[in-house]
């Protein structure tokens, strides 16, 4: 059994009398342990209903969604599904509720009830897993936005949850920021085999998942691993910008040099090296004509 299992799900926000917003139809999709899953789509897509429906805090209209076997519509489950599926939002300052990190972490664990001595535990544990630990006694003030999101996300840790969603927990980060971000959910995936589906509108975050879910208007569009890259038009149809080494890539093909579809800088770079090796071995007994460079994948 799937970890997180949605089915057919379809959910409307009422705007008025009479009148309504579909923001989801017939969404099925599921993730399985340990997967580290990419959600696009652009804005208004349906990407953050989709969050609030995994883990209860709305409900579908029709179709239904399990966590781990347990139905987010069955009032009795909502405390164990929230247990198993952490959320991170997008504005950090809106996530620290006390004014000291440690403390601030140890919330979701005092509300689970904990023993002193296991709440301790785990806040140490969860801080040391996004590099936090030598902040533990200061306040919010002293953080940049990038570590107010890693100590957002310790925060969701100490609950040890088997999966976590990111609901564009980066959109506010300058790059380092994101880039530690990413580091850390990438190192718990890997490290703690947490299942993650990150919600973001970078593509260059989004190569980096295992699987790439594409929303348009409340329908799934595409759902594939990387290769889905190889099609560009599955991202820009939906409205999505595609990497910047993609875009390079195409832009290089439209000229007659194929370096496929590298997903970052490096690889675009080692693509680009050895396709002009060959290109200029060739160029030397071919004159200056502009060839097709075959030579690549
Ligand atoms: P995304 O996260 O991809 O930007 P959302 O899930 O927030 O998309 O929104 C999907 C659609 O539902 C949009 O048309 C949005 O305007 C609408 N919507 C979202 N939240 C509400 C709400 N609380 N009340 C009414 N409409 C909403
Ligand atoms: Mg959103």
């Amino acid at each position: 059994m799937p970890f997180l299992d949605i089915k057919s799900v379809d959910y409307a926000y009422s705007s008025g009398d009479d009148e309504y917003i579909q923001a989801l139809q017939s969404v099925s999709l599921s993730i399985e342990r340990g997967e580290f899953v990419a959600l696009v789509g652009c804005n208004g897509s349906g990407k953050s209903t989709l969050a609030r429906l995994c883990n209860g805090l709305i409900l579908p209209d029709r179709g239904f969604i399990t966590v781990d076997g347990m139905s987010t519509s069955d009032k009795k489950s909502l405390y164990e599904i929230r247990k198993r599926i952490g959320v991170v939002f997008q504005n950090p300052d809106n996530q620290m509720v006390t004014s000291i990190v440690e403390d601030d972490v140890a919330f979701g664990p005092e509300n689970l009830g904990l023993a002193p001595a296991e709440i301790r535990e785990r806040v140490d544990w969860a801080l040391n897993c996004v590099g936090m630990s030598e902040y533990a006694k200061s306040g919010p003030l002293r953080l940049s936005g990038g570590q107010k999101q890693r100590v957002a996300i310790a925060g969701v840790l100490a609950l040890k949850p088997q999966m976590m969603i990111l609901d564009e927990a980066t959109g506010m980060l300058d790059p380092d920021g994101r880039a530690e971000v990413m580091n850390v959910v990438e190192k718990l995936n890997r490290e703690e085999n947490m299942a993650v589906l990150m919600i973001t509108h970078f593509m260059e975050e989004a190569a980096r998942a295992d699987r790439i879910i594409i929303l348009d208007r409340g329908h799934i569009v595409a759902d594939g691993g990387r290769e889905l890259f190889s099609t560009p038009e599955i991202f820009t149809d939906a409205g999505l910008d595609l990497p910047i080494s993609v875009r390079l890539a195409q832009k290089l093909r439209a000229r007659g040099l194929d370096l496929g579809a590298p997903l970052d800088i490096d690889s675009f770079v080692s693509s680009a090296l050895s396709a002009l090796d060959v290109d200029r071995g060739e160029a030397v007994s071919d004159g200056e004509k502009n060839h097709n460079g075959g030579g690549e994948v």
